[in-house]
């Protein structure tokens, strides 16, 4: 779980087209732009300013 558990649920929610970077819901198996089926979870490590 992240810091901000609003955002983490939000992230979780949300998959990345490994092709063409275009957000996608998760669960989906192909993406809504392209249709590539290479999609990944969006990171969800939170990037914090040093
Ligand atoms: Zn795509």
């Amino acid at each position: 779980m992240g810091k901000f558990a609003e955002a983490d649920a939000a992230i979780s929610k949300i998959s990345i087209c490994r092709r063409c970077k275009s957000r996608n819901k998760a669960g989906m198996k192909k993406c809504r732009k392209c249709g590539s089926v290479y999609l990944r979870a969006k990171k969800k490590e939170i990037r914090a300013k040093k």
